[in-house]
């Protein structure tokens, strides 16, 4: 059987971590061995644990899940000689809107994946690495499940792996398809068999972090580009993209666009370009409204923003962010009064309810753009939503009230003049109202 492809390949990717995609059988472990698999790995068992750790530092690889953290410099804080056990724990819980990427690699590439998990455990000097998958994803589960069997039977895990003395065996842990256990603190409780809520940090995961013991925690793309450093060097990897962001990405296409799906592009891929060349322009030749570029927690780009290079410090300075790589496209026709109500509905779903700003504020901010959008709102409740958002920011437990508070902030400070549209009761220009639709 050959690789689950979601969309077709565009000539203008650069296939690193995708590269087996569309093979025949792609996620059996005999593909994996004959396209180059384990090799990494081999090589990693005969280098010292801070060779591995400078190479991944000179990759300038930065974690995919959405911080944009430094790979190695992470991996460098685990104290390698504790005494405690140490654990790999790699996130596949995916639950950023826009975002569809760990699951094509695990469903595509399994040995891919362990195999990065199996360098980072060389690395830090780890006995044991779980895979964290969201509940819903089952044929990721027996996916990566097949691939820990056969990795085990061919002696890449267990005792004594081939022959070099490290012993390491990996384990597969479902969560229930929260968004807050995407976390990473809240994510280890979850994997403990606790309620996913967060920790108080620090310390950080790398010194306490799974069942009490030093962890390295990696999104599951991030790891997937650990085997292509160690084979090709850190430099090479780093080259691929732009200065402090190396390598490749995958970004999630959604929303307006001819050809949605996940194109693994160079890090700093012009925005534009991506849209009318990789993704074939904006659906039914209508022109483009604006983009969310990284996962609907990040702060919405106007469409004359989007000449910009995708990557974490560009979109920085542009007061947004890369995120998880989910690029939603908007036209315009996009009520962004409407957009702004269901990005801030998720959320409040999505809220713990631990702290109050988050419980409170994300509740307060739906409720606000739900009755805007029906055409009930009025001006100072404008205000309202970007005061609760503002108040939000950097006062929550966690990152969700951020992630909350940003976008609205946004789309209120960027589309104002819809929002003052639909203050003045007057029905949404893009849409029947809700009381439009109540009145028929
Ligand atoms: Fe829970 Fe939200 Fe507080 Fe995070 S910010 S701990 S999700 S209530």
């Amino acid at each position: 059987m050959s690789g689950m492809l979601y969309n077709e390949p565009s000539p203008l990717e650069v296939k690193i971590l995708t590269r087996r995609f569309g093979l025949e059988r792609p996620v059996r472990i005999d593909t994996y061995l004959a396209t180059g698999g384990y090799q990494a790995f081999q090589k990693a068992l005969k280098m010292k644990p801070e060779e591995i750790i400078e190479e991944v530092k000179a990759s300038n690889l930065r974690g995919r899940g959405g911080a944009g953290f430094p790979t190695g410099m992470k991996w460098g804080f685990v104290p390698r000689h504790s005494l405690k056990p140490k654990y790999i724990v790699a996130n596949g819980d995916e639950g950023e809107p826009g975002t569809c990427k760990d699951r094509l690699l695990m469903e595509n590439d399994p040995h891919q994946l362990l195999e990065g998990m199996m360098i980072a455990a060389v690395a830090v000097g780890a006995q044991a690495g779980y895979i964290y998958i969201r509940g819903e994803f089952r044929k990721c589960l027996e996916t990566v499940e097949q691939a820990i069997r056969e990795a085990r039977e061919r002696g890449y895990l267990g005792k004594n792996i081939l022959g070099s003395g490290f012993d390491f065996d990996m384990f597969t842990r479902t969560g229930a398809g929260s968004y807050e256990c995407g976390e990473e603190s809240a994510l280890l409780e979850s994997l403990e068999g606790k309620r996913g809520v967060p920790r108080i940090r620090p310390p950080f995961p790398a010194v306490v972090g799974a069942f009490g013991c030093p962890t390295v925690l990696n999104n599951v793309e991030t790891f997937c580009a650990v085997p292509h450093i160690i084979n090709d060097g850190g430099a090479a990897f780093a080259l691929l993209g732009t200065p402090r962001n190396g390598g490749t990405r995958l970004f999630c296409l959604s929303g307006h666009i001819n050809r949605p799906g996940v194109y693994e592009l160079p890090m700093g891929f012009n925005l534009l370009r991506m849209i009318e060349e990789v993704g074939g322009g904006i659906r039914g030749g209508k022109k483009l409204k604006a983009v969310i570029p990284g996962g609907s927690s990040c702060p919405v780009l106007k469409a004359e923003e989007c000449d910009i290079a995708m990557d974490f410090d560009t979109l920085a300075k542009a007061k947004s962010m890369l995120g998880s790589g989910g690029v939603i496209v908007m036209d315009e026709d996009t009520c962004m009064v409407k957009a702004a109500m269901r990005i801030l509905s998720f959320y409040a779903h999505e809220s713990c309810g631990w702290c109050v700003p988050c419980r409170e504020g994300t509740t307060w901010l739906k409720k606000l753009l739900v009755r805007f959008h029906a055409g009930e709102g009025s001006r100072s409740d404008i205000d309202l939503i970007a005061d609760v958002a503002r108040n939000m920011l950097g006062r929550t437990f966690c990152p969700l009230g951020d992630a909350a508070a940003m976008p609205a902030m946004a789309f209120v400070e960027k589309f104002r003049d819809e929002f003052e549209a639909h203050a003045e009761g007057e029905p949404c220009p893009f849409e029947p109202s809700h009381r439009e639709v109540l009145a028929r």
